[in-house]
């Protein structure tokens, strides 16, 4: 185990101290090496449940560290693609098994890190096992098609073939899951890494490294390199040798990436905002239905891309719905998600608070607010970037809090005549994510699986809570078409080639010779 290995694995417990004020210093890691940056500059991560509390420092990465990587991931290009797939699955199928050996650890760095209470935070890395394992068993699959060839003495078939160097931009928000759902697929397929996570959360991407290294990953096929998404994130899209960009993030930035990388005409994967919606009809079953709007709108703080931000009811039902809702939600424990009986844990960082403050500001003109609506500041929360679970009745579709992501724990409330102005309701947002219905009839079920237009639906349930092997991605200006998870991952990472072996001997032209 080398320096900075021991510098993070001990960090749950404070990290040893590299200057007076005992915060350890972490470093960025590229062809199998722990190297400072050449900026000689760090930054720091904070707990969001308590700002006095500093992570660690991280390498203030630049342009050269990142060409660094680039070409420590070029030089271990040729010898991956060459590793038989079973085997690179191997390898991620052990980094899986180390992930399970220290869940509680990284989950419990991921709460102090990005605030998530620790249930979810096990949740996220439980996701990053759930992704190695069903990749690894891709390097046994990685399912081409075999056809008949239309001509006699002619075999015809498709495989995948790597891309080369995948650069991986992560959030903050899944900052264990995320990066697994990218890296994963890369790696099986013969790709080599360069990972930019997102800058709220390089102590979790750094962790998660570490455990690549120690499941044998060869030096150079995962580089990791910390520094602004401004200035590293686009030097990674815009350079030469970096043939696939996965991004998640928001869809601004998503419009930004998919600009620069349009002029390359290099593939980029994107996954971006959301504006999910509960349908809940008169026939829902109303106890089910309020805990999964409370799950999907207050987990994470509303801080999902999945999360619910729209709920959509019918007349008849909307005020017992609302009642129940906002009796729920101002029983919600708020403080550090470290605390087992907290339910809801703080904003990543103060401009997330600014963020949701003025889309409540907003709000107050648009629909009425029932519960919520503030800063939480009283007693150990006064540290932190506490808000109060928010809920506005009165809302119309097309009002702004009723169309922008929030990314925050603030629901609207939208009540409709029936299903045909649910449904519409639902689909009039220039997203399309995640949706869900609640209702007791199974025809009006199947007809809202037909006409939600989103990536995932969900049929009495909340919109949150994909699992990792069926695609994972939205409609619209959620993304650009490409999916995460399932065998859909292995579309971004790969390229198709279609084989036609002819053994007749002698010359024979498709679509002239047979005819
Ligand atoms: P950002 O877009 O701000 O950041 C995401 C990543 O991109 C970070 O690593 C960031 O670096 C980097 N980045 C920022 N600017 C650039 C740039 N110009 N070029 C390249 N990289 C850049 O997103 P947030 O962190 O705010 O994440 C929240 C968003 O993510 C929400 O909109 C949410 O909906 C979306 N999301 C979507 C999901 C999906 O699957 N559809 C899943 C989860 C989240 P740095 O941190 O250094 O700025």
């Amino acid at each position: 185990m080398n320096e900075t290995q021991s510098l993070a694995q001990a960090s749950d417990s404070g990290g040893p101290a590299t200057g007076s004020d005992h915060v350890p210093t972490f470093r960025l890691y590229v062809a199998g090496e722990w190297v400072e940056s050449t900026s000689g500059g760090t930054f720091e991560s904070r707990n969001p449940a308590d700002r006095r509390d500093v992570v660690g420092r991280f390498q203030a990465g630049t342009r050269a560290d990142l060409a660094m990587a680039i070409r420590a991931a070029e030089l271990a290009f040729p010898a991956w693609r060459a590793t038989p797939a079973p085997r690179r699955g191997e390898l991620l199928f052990r980094f899986g098994e180390l992930m399970a050996r220290h869940k509680e650890r990284l989950a419990r760095a991921m709460t102090r890190e990005m605030g998530k209470v620790l249930a979810e935070a096990r949740g996220d890395v439980q996701e990053g096992i759930d992704i190695a394992y069903l990749m690894a068993g891709e390097g046994r699959r990685m399912f081409g098609d075999t056809v008949p060839s239309e001509l006699p003495d002619k075999w015809a078939m498709s495989i995948r073939q790597p891309i080369g160097i995948a650069g991986i931009i992560t959030p903050w928000n899944f900052p264990i899951a995320i990066p697994c759902w990218k890296m994963m697929p890369a790696l099986v397929a013969g790709n080599t890494v360069v990972f930019k996570p997102a800058s709220d959360t390089p102590h979790c991407a750094t962790l998660l490294v570490e455990l690549l290294a120690e499941a044998g990953l060869p030096p150079g096929v995962v580089n990791l390199v910390t520094g602004t998404g401004a200035d590293i994130g686009e030097a990674l899209v815009e350079s030469p040798d970096v043939s696939v960009i996965s991004f998640t993030g928001n869809s601004a930035t998503g419009r930004r990436i998919a600009e620069l990388a349009g002029r390359r005409l290099k593939r980029v994967a994107l996954e971006l905002g959301g504006k999910n919606a509960v349908v809940v009809l008169r026939d829902a079953d109303l106890d089910l239905a309020v805990d999964g709007i409370v799950w999907s709108a207050f987990g994470t703080t509303g801080q999902r891309c999945t999360a619910c931000s729209r709920v959509i009811v019918e007349r008849p039902v909307v005020d017992e719905l609302v009642a129940r809702l906002t009796e729920r939600a101002s029983r919600l424990k708020l403080g550090s998600g470290l605390d087992e009986t907290v339910d809801v844990g703080p904003l990543v960082n103060g401009a997330a608070l600014e963020k949701v403050e003025s889309y409540v500001e907003v709000g107050r003109s648009e629909g009425e607010l029932v519960c919520g609506g503030s800063r939480v500041t009283h007693g150990e929360l006064a540290h932190g970037n506490f808000f109060a679970p928010s809920i506005f009745t009165g809302v119309r579709a097309m009002d702004r809090i009723g169309q922008e992501e929030i990314f925050g724990p603030v629901l609207s409330v939208i009540a409709v005549a029936d299903y045909a102005e649910a449904m519409t309701a639902a689909n009039q947002t220039r997203y399309g994510l995640s949706a869900s219905i609640f209702t007791r009839d199974v025809n009006t079920a199947f007809r809202a699986v037909r006409d939600f237009e989103t990536g995932i639906v969900y049929v009495n349930a909340g919109t949150t809570g994909a699992e990792t092997h069926l695609p994972f991605g939205g409609w619209k200006e959620t993304g650009n078409g490409h999916r995460e998870a399932g065998h859909a991952a292995l579309d971004t990472y790969t390229e198709w080639k279609s084989i036609y072996v002819d053994f007749s001997g002698k010359l024979q032209r498709a679509q002239i010779d047979n005819q």
